[in-house]
């Protein structure tokens, strides 16, 4: 049996680093040194202090400052190093696979953010393997990449890597947050939970900030906003600000704005030909008949428009009673609208939970006796629900038109098909996991883990 051929290396070599969601990375070979070393910014580290992280930037190209990348990893040590200035400095290390032509083997990787380096990476001497032959008069014996690996690379297969998450919850203790926690955690990311109410914001051309307890929250990969109705316009601000810092979010400003705005959401709804029930909405009409002939007349259900839970939800059952009940909303001042009343759903309705554009799960809820109105919190019970295609489709759709990534969609049955009553921008986990004992939390969480985009500078819309 031959040996096998040493492995040639020049003094400068095309890595690729893909654990960290680096395909190509120049780096010169430096026997002088010990440890490699990886030139990174906005070093930070996050994570319990029994499995730590570290979050970093990359700019592989060094002519290319915009071209940014997000990694993160393990942290394996932390390790005092003499700079070739001889100043003392602790670095993080990291371990990652590295790969150079057909050699594929983990390295050990510091952590440096001196300005003053040429070359993104450093292959020391322990990262030497023993079939390497070194020839410092030569320069990239293995294959050369180019940074044209790096076009393309946010829709490229996700990087599984741990995700620095910020939960947005005013209520971290109620089940969807348990859930959710859980399911980020054992799926190896770190996940913080963050009052909104308790953020404030420093807005500046240079850098976005959100400060929390007097002090500026360090970046997250990504943020789950669950806010609440009571907060929505402080809330979305506060989700615009971790946006413009660079995070994920996972529903934006803009997408629950429009679904929280009952009247913009069935105008974006019926704009995309989403069958509906036939709405009417009013702030304080003078003409109270037309606007209950606009819906079919009686009976029909008048709706306050921040209602939540089913609360301000009546059904007026006669022409009268409906007349009595716009004149009381118009008296307040209040928005409403009045709706078809849909007796075939038969007191039922359907909450189908889309996650990224797919159905994680549906129920049917089925009001108490006596009751038109199926919420939960309204003594309706829920049970898994098999959706038909056209439920499936008009779900999706309507998710999709408001722009949410996760939502809930109502529907309604009815003789001439699904109509969607309200989409949800935070649709609780509870009704739904039980209903249909499937793990929801996990879907949204994976579902994270192949948008999180690895390009730092990338912005979705607000
Ligand atoms: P909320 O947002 O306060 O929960 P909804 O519009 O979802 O208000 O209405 C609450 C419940 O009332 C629905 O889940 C559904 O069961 C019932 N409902 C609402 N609108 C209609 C309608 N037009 N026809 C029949 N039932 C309805």
């Amino acid at each position: 049996m031959t040996e096998a051929a040493p492995f040639r290396l020049g003094w400068e070599e095309w890595l690729s680093l893909d654990g960290l969601g680096l395909p190509a990375i120049k780096a010169k070979v430096d026997t002088g040194a010990k440890t490699s070393a990886l030139h990174a910014s906005v070093i930070e580290p996050f994570g319990p202090a029994s499995s730590p992280q570290v979050r970093f930037l990359i700019q592989p190209d060094p002519n290319e400052p915009s071209l940014e990348v997000t990694c993160s990893a393990p942290v394996v040590d932390r390790r005092e190093v003499i700079s070739s200035n001889g100043d003392r400095e602790l670095r993080y290390v990291i371990e990652t696979q590295a790969e150079m032509g057909a050699l594929r083997w983990p390295i050990q990787l510091t952590l440096s953010n001196r300005e003053t380096m040429t070359y993104r990476m450093l292959l020391g001497r322990a990262a030497i393997q023993p079939n390497m032959i070194i020839d410092p008069n030569a320069s990239f014996l293995q294959p050369v990449l180019g940074y044209g690996a790096y076009q393309g690379l946010p829709k490229r297969k996700p990087v599984k890597r741990p995700l620095r998450i910020a939960l947005l919850t005013r209520e971290p203790r109620n089940y969807s947050s348990l859930r959710l926690i859980e399911a980020a955690e054992t799926r190896g990311h770190v996940i913080e939970v963050i009052d909104t109410a308790r953020c404030y914001l420093r807005i500046g051309a240079v850098d976005a900030e959100v400060h929390y307890d007097g002090q500026a929250l360090a970046r997250f990969d990504a943020v789950i906003p669950r806010i609440g109705s009571s907060i929505t316009d402080y809330g979305m601000a506060v989700l615009r600000q971790f946006s413009n810092a660079g995070a994920y979010c996972l529903n934006t400003a803009g997408a629950i704005g429009r679904s929280r705005d009952k009247l913009l959401a069935h105008q974006l709804l019926a704009r995309a030909k989403i069958a509906m029930p036939v709405t009417a909405f009013a702030h304080s009409p003078k003409d109270t008949k037309d606007l209950i002939a606009l819906s079919g007349g009686a009976p029909v259900v008048l709706k306050l428009l921040s209602s939540t839970q089913g609360k301000g939800v009546v059904l007026a059952e006669t022409r009268k009673a409906a007349e009595r009940l716009v004149d009381a909303f118009r008296g307040v001042e209040a928005n409403f609208l009045v709706q078809e009343f849909v007796e075939e759903a038969g007191g039922a309705d359907i909450r189908v939970f889309v996650v990224g554009n797919k159905i994680a799960g549906a129920m049917k809820r089925q009001a108490a006796k006596g009751e038109f109105r199926s919420n939960l919190h309204r003594g309706g019970t829920a049970s898994a629900a098999k959706l038909s295609a056209a439920e499936r489709d008009i779900a999706r759709d309507a998710a999709k038109v408001l722009g949410l990534q996760v939502a809930g969609v109502d529907l309604l049955q009815t003789s001439t098909g699904p109509k969607v009553l309200e989409v949800n921008s935070s649709p609780g986990l509870k009704g739904i996991e039980t209903a249909t004992s499937k793990d929801i939390a996990g879907l949204i969480i994976e579902h994270l883990e192949t948008v999180v985009r690895p390009l730092a500078r990338q912005r979705e819309p607000l």
